[in-house]
């Protein structure tokens, strides 16, 4: 059973008090799909990892809401000017958290790989909510943030870099690009270290290249 619990957080742009339910307990009884996203059996506790002040939009993890968080006066402004227009216009659903987060860490030059989790997360929001295209959407800055962290040097530690080049692959897949899901898989190989480790990881970059699966056994 996934269990909410109701924090007190203080924004840091408009300083609101404001209530926000949490993720206290979860599980992943309900499987795991092949982008590794994680179905708790029963309620998704997806979009409580995220909170939104109601007022102007702003969205972060906890810390993000903490005491010694000050942001500089043109992210304020970014804040006035983009999320909140935008949460009068939208339901506060958990893509939109994802989204206004994601848009925030850009703001703050956070690396792309934090970046391109967020914007997976939102996707995965999407699929719970019905949005097929909002979820593509998403999908594709999740493939673009990562694809640029991966061509950073040392973004991604070596070990992961055949799981996060699978990833790659497996959005574009889902995002119905055969093409370039292709290309992504056959660099997976590559990208095994240290080589011979890691059979999974070539057998499932195979697997979604050859005869695709939605989820994992
Ligand atoms: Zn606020």
């Amino acid at each position: 059973m996934t269990t909410l619990h109701l924090i007190e957080l203080t924004c840091p742009i408009c300083e609101s008090l404001f209530r926000s339910q949490t993720v206290v307990a979860t599980n992943a009884f309900g499987g795991k799909r092949t982008d590794f996203h994680e179905r708790a059996a029963g309620m998704q506790p997806l979009p409580y990892f995220i909170h939104m002040c109601t007022r102007c939009g702003y969205a972060g993890v906890e810390r993000d809401f903490g005491a010694d968080v000050d942001h500089s006066d043109r992210i304020r402004e970014n804040v006035w000017c983009e999320l909140t227009p935008a949460l009068a216009r939208e339901l506060p659903s958990g893509s939109l958290k994802y989204e206004h987060a994601a848009k925030v860490a850009d703001w703050q030059q956070t690396d792309a790989r934090y970046l391109g989790d967020l914007f997976l997360r939102a996707a995965w929001c999407c699929v719970d909510e019905g949005d097929t295209e909002a979820e593509r959407y998403f999908r594709r800055k999740a493939a673009t943030s990562f694809a640029s962290a991966l061509a950073s040097y040392d973004l991604v530690p070596q070990h992961e870099r055949a799981v996060l080049t699978y990833l790659v692959g497996e959005l574009w897949r889902r995002i119905g690009d055969q093409r370039e899901a292709r290309q992504w898989f056959v660099r997976v190989s590559g990208e095994i270290t240290p080589p011979g480790s890691q059979e999974w990881v070539m057998q499932v970059a195979d697997q979604q290249r050859e005869s695709p699966r939605e989820w994992f056994e």
